[in-house]
């Protein structure tokens, strides 16, 4: 993958935000404050804009422009959560021109090492790491049977969208759905699914 596609891929996710932002925010009405949809398209509209500015900077300086970006503008839980993210993905590609497939896995996994941080969730407790962390497993697995790059992403999106799927019938611990109790079963997670949707836009760039 080299910058030009990971460029692509943060166009990709900024148009998928788009295309899905009522959706999104739908899905955070039944268990949040309807804004979700709303904070990510604020973020990745601001990020798009800088894109070509830093066009020519190095993979690692624009996921970090990335993160400052979405830190000041997101707000909300998912802004310091993908903040974190693309910090943690940034450093953990310090100096690399192209990323392999291990480079991506570093990258994801850095990123799920952030938010598990920052967040504190766990597996199961109805947030954006119930998608992240069997991705980062699905990826690591792919590794290690020498898949390459454009298999890996095909297996980690429908791992995703599983996973996805499957925090419906979770009960929220985290976040504001978890205020909710019980009544958050039933409804999928809004964050596991723009996070969902960040994997669907990366493996559209490799296509
Ligand atoms: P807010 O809840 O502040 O309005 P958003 O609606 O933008 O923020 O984001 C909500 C999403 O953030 C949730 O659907 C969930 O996936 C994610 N989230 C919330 N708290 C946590 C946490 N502690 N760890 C990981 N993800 C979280
Ligand atoms: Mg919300
Ligand atoms: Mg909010």
């Amino acid at each position: 993958m080299n910058k030009e596609q990971v460029i692509q891929w943060l166009q990709n996710f900024a148009a998928e935000i788009e295309q899905n932002k009522e959706y999104l925010t739908e899905l955070d009405a039944a268990i949040g404050d309807a804004d979700h949809g709303i904070n990510m398209d604020r973020g990745f509209k601001k990020v798009a804009s800088q894109l070509s500015s830093v066009a020519d900077k190095d993979i690692s300086t624009i996921l970090k422009t990335v993160s400052m970006t979405l830190i000041s503008t997101v707000g909300g839980a998912s802004g310091p959560l993908y903040g974190t993210f693309f910090l943690r993905a940034s450093t953990a590609v310090t100096g690399k021109e192209e990323l392999a497939t291990e480079d991506l896995l570093k990258l994801l996994q850095a990123g799920l090492e952030g938010v598990v941080q920052r967040g504190k969730a766990h597996l199961g407790d109805k947030t954006m790491i119930d998608v992240l962390l069997p991705v980062v497993d699905s990826f690591q697995q792919s590794v290690d049977n020498n898949k390459n790059i454009l298999e890996t992403m095909q297996q980690v999106v429908l791992v995703a969208e599983q996973a996805m799927k499957e925090t419906i019938l979770m009960l929220a611990k985290k976040g504001r759905a978890s205020y909710l109790g019980d009544r958050s079963i039933g409804h999928q997670d809004p964050g596991a699914t723009s996070t969902y949707l960040m994997l669907k836009s990366l493996l559209a760039t490799l296509e």
